[in-house]
């Protein structure tokens, strides 16, 4: 690329969440190669974000390459709409048998937030079908659903600006977030927040939708199973839909296949993407029980009124079948143990220094809060210098690596956040 390219950049293309008055420093990347990203000027980075929680088997896999090549020699896209294809059939055979017990009928969708607008108008649907006027959701503080309406109508309306869309966004109920931490003893006051707002409005209440167990674009928290486990009970007694949204936390990356796993429970819908295709491109799958999918169906509109352009896209099903094997030959359980155990030794210690609020670690994810919010120019920079890729928000420093990274790349990125302690604090 050359400087020309940059300024172009610079001036005519949005990024995430970037303005485009003042933007932050751009790092051209050429191409990537397990889990290192090398730069135009020839610098090798390691990976620490797995492409946001994407790149599970790291970057250029020669399996999930052969997957692409050969649909592309069959087909790179047709319209699901009276049509089906192999890929799609293999992925949705998968995703049904690996997800929790009773999730049956699967809806294939382009992107994360498109799987939960999906989500919200299954559940909207459902009681429509049902003959009751519920429109109202249940969710919790800091929490991360993604950016289209419906989606950002349930995330933490501070982190996402609700004032911003006031009148625009409907109006839902956020519980307090839970506080009990993964690991440590539960308090049973931590659900009645919760509780107490399904009691309250239990006859408008459609669905409850969360994360399971780990917030994470919202504050990267990671809460106790049980919390989740007392959520299930609460919806069933009161006749309320729940939807987990495990576009971040499914396949392994909280060390159980799906964070649901780590409570042992089902929830009537569930929501996945992010690593579904390994990081090669986007899809996203929201599935469900057959009796929502039959009550919908029998309901006045006869169908789901969804269906994208490009849904079920052979190419990104082909991917994700082949990412899912590799997840299953890989023995990711042990990977993400290792990579577990040894975030918890290396970054745990840093939780003495002045500066860091608090260190949290669940799988392949490890967490340094800082007090205040960072310098995301200095710190990048800083990260770039000590050849890792690590892209900090709001007060988070956070890792959540390609499974396949070594223990001596490993120590590599938990190494710059503790120079970057050092050196800038
Ligand atoms: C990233 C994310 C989304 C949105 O997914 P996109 O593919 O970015 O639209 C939704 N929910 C959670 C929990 C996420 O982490």
């Amino acid at each position: 690329m050359t400087p020309a390219d940059l300024e172009f950049d610079q001036r005519h293309i949005w990024h995430p969440y970037t303005s485009m008055t003042h933007p932050l420093p751009c790092y051209p990347v050429e191409s990537a190669q397990g889990v290192e990203l090398q730069l135009a000027d020839g610098r090798q980075l390691i990976d620490g974000m797995s492409s946001w929680w994407a790149a599970i088997h790291g970057y250029n896999h020669p399996v999930l390459n052969q997957a692409a090549i050969e649909q592309i020699g069959k087909m790179s896209h047709v319209m699901f709409g009276g049509i089906t294809h192999p890929s799609a059939v293999a992925l949705s055979r998968r995703l049904v048998e690996m997800t929790p017990a009773g999730l049956e009928c699967v809806f294939l969708a382009d992107s994360g937030s498109v799987a939960v607008e999906v989500a919200l108008k299954m559940a909207m649907q459902y009681w429509q079908a049902r003959g009751e006027k519920r429109q109202t959701l249940l969710t919790l503080r800091n929490g991360y659903h993604g950016d289209t309406f419906g989606a950002m109508s349930v995330c933490d309306p501070q982190n996402s600006m609700h004032s911003l869309y006031q009148g625009y966004l409907p109006q839902h109920l956020f519980a307090d977030a839970p506080q009990s931490r993964f690991g440590e003893a539960w308090n049973e006051q931590d659900i009645a927040p919760f509780a107490a707002l399904l009691e309250q409005h239990q006859d408008s209440i459609a669905a409850v939708i969360l994360e399971p167990v780990v917030q994470g674009a919202g504050g990267m928290r990671i809460y106790h199973p049980t919390y989740l486990k007392r959520v299930r009970e609460l919806c069933d007694h009161y006749g309320v839909l729940l939807i987990a949204d495990e576009i971040a936390t499914g396949f392994g990356r909280t060390g159980k296949p799906f964070a649901c796993d780590h409570a042992g429970i089902s929830p009537d819908i569930m929501c996945l993407g992010k690593a579904l295709t390994g990081g090669y491109m986007t899809l996203s799958a929201t599935l469900t029980t057959r009796h929502v999918a039959e009550v919908i169906s029998d309901g006045e509109a006869g169908c789901f009124m969804h269906g994208p352009t490009f849904m079920g896209n052979p190419l990104a099903c082909a991917v994700a079948n082949a990412s899912l094997s590799l997840l299953a030959e890989n023995n990711w359980q042990e990977q993400v143990a290792g990579i577990e155990r040894q975030l918890q030794s290396e970054l745990t210690p840093l939780a003495a220094h002045s500066a860091v609020a608090d260190v949290r670690v669940l799988g392949a994810i490890g967490v340094v809060e800082m007090r205040e919010p960072v310098n995301m120019a200095a710190l990048q920079k800083h990260f770039v210098s000590q050849g890792v890729w690590i892209r900090p928000f709001g007060k988070l420093i956070y890792l959540m690596p390609p499974y396949v990274i070594s223990p001596a790349q490993l120590s590599q990125l938990t190494g710059a956040i503790a120079s970057a302690l050092e050196s800038l604090y």
